[in-house]
């Protein structure tokens, strides 16, 4: 689903974690769609990447992890008078262990990259947003964060969490037209589930009722539809984009 031309308009769309997997998709269906997509790396040779792949957007360096690397994003932006009216929390990170052996690094740094960037992100781009009446919040979270998941106790609390903050901040802001919701992907072929074995693999295509793993174009054409006007009576809501893994 395309964004009509009213919506795409001169807005800028500010998607982090674009260098690759879900990421690059979105930004690139986001483009195609008429907006002016602004895609995050961590390094500069991942922000030229983005450049590279884009018509008209650009790729610039962020750390979601680190309050310094945020703000200055923000300042720039504010000064380039392209801060964003649609925002795709899109940058994620595993690392996967049993509670038992989980060490402090581990679980901290899930949380603070997964869940703390949510609010690093959004919280600088509301007074804009609130000011022009339309905003569009996007985050990613994970069909994980309803099923639970050995082994990723941290990532899964992550994912719940960004359902939860999803749900509260659209009851904050949805009377001026900005909508908050939040994408969860079943098992979307990427560097994150190459690093799952055939065994692995096998057992997850049991499970899914498609029979097939997902793409990231499935993702960026959800993420596409919630960025669009058709979309704007949905807020604090997750979409479930599985193939029928999970059903809520
Ligand atoms: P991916 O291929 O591993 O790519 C991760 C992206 O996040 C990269 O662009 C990476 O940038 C960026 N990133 C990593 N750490 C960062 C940090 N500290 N600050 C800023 N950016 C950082 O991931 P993916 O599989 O496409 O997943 C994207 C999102 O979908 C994640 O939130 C993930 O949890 C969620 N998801 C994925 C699946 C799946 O099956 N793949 C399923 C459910 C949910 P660099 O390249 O510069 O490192």
């Amino acid at each position: 689903m395309s964004a009509s031309s009213d919506t795409a308009e001169a807005k800028y769309a500010l998607v982090t974690g674009a260098t690759r997997g879900i990421g690059a998709a979105i930004a690139q269906r986001l483009e195609r769609d008429g907006f002016n997509v602004i895609g995050t790396a961590t390094t500069d040779a991942g922000a030229q990447k983005i450049s590279a792949a884009l018509q008209r957007g650009k790729g610039v360096c962020l750390r979601v992890d680190s309050d310094e690397s945020v703000n200055t994003l923000m300042a720039t932006l504010k000064a380039d008078k392209q801060l964003p009216q649609i925002l795709v929390n899109n940058a994620g990170i595993t690392k996967d262990n049993l509670l038992m052996r989980m060490k402090p690094d581990e679980w901290n740094d899930i949380i603070n990259t997964n869940l703390t960037s949510l609010y690093r992100m959004c919280k600088p781009l509301l007074r804009s947003m609130l000011k022009a009446r339309w905003g569009r919040i996007i985050n990613l979270s994970s069909v994980v964060g309803r099923m639970g998941n050995p082994g990723q106790t941290n990532y899964v609390s992550s994912k719940a969490a960004i359902e939860g903050f999803t749900r509260s901040l659209a009851i904050e802001i949805g009377y001026r037209g900005i909508t908050v919701n939040a994408i969860a992907p079943g098992f979307i072929e990427t560097d994150m589930t190459n690093e799952l074995n055939e065994e692995q693999t096998n057992a997850m295509l049991e499970r899914i009722p498609v029979g097939h793993l997902g793409s990231c174009n499935d993702i960026a054409g959800a993420v596409a539809f919630l960025a669009s006007d058709d979309a704007a009576y949905i807020t604090g809501a997750t979409l479930p984009v599985n193939g029928g893994l999970h059903m809520i």
